[in-house]
């Protein structure tokens, strides 16, 4: 696997510093008076991708806080570009009157927030806040509103720490790109 690496963009050193920079910002703006209430917050990751930083951040986050899941399908197989996001399954429960903060890996398109978010503001959720680990350098991705990023990346298509390429690397602690010969042998 270490062979297939093309580039390491972000080390886990720097993943781990981020992300728990990334929770101290969403406690403060969970904290009251920060929120009405008692700074309830429903965390809902964006699976598959989005399982390990979620697992990771909500460790860093000492508030009372719930799960949702959501299960969105956008680059299904071996896909390099979005292929139209779909949700294909949810365990959510009733958020009506919850606030809640959608996780996801990496906002790329914005066709993954631009389908959810509605879909939790219909369940009745109070608020939808949004937070990725990557943003991608592409004007698309800045047409959605994401309330808190990691990290700003080249448009590039890119594996590990729970990301994936046709279901394969997720298991990487780093993100980097691939070699085009990785990409082909998993094709
Ligand atoms: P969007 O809907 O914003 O186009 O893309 C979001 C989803 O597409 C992400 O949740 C992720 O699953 C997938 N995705 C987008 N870009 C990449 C990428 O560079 N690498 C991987 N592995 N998945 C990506
Ligand atoms: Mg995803």
């Amino acid at each position: 696997m270490q062979g297939d690496i093309e580039r390491v963009l972000f080390t886990q050193e720097q993943i781990a510093k981020r992300v728990k920079e990334l929770a101290q910002d969403i406690t403060r703006d969970h904290t009251p008076p920060n929120v009405p209430g008692e700074g309830d917050v429903t965390i809902v990751p964006i699976l598959t991708g989005a399982f390990i930083f979620c697992a990771d951040l909500i460790r860093h986050i000492p508030l009372q806080i719930r799960i949702g899941l959501m299960t969105v399908s956008s680059y299904p197989g071996s896909s390099l570009r979005t292929q139209g996001s779909q949700i294909i399954g949810q365990q959510i429960g009733d958020v009506r009157g919850h606030h809640l903060l959608l996780i996801d890996d990496i906002l790329d398109s914005g066709g993954t927030l631009k389908l959810v978010v509605p879909a939790l503001e219909k369940l009745g959720a109070a608020s939808v806040k949004t937070c990725v680990l990557l943003r991608k350098d592409r004007p698309a991705a800045h047409e959605v509103v994401a309330d808190y990023v990691g990290f700003e990346i080249p448009d590039e298509f890119v594996v590990g720490y729970g990301l994936d390429y046709n279901n394969y690397y997720r298991n990487l602690p780093d993100i980097v790109t691939l070699n085009p010969a990785a990409i082909e042998r998993h094709a």
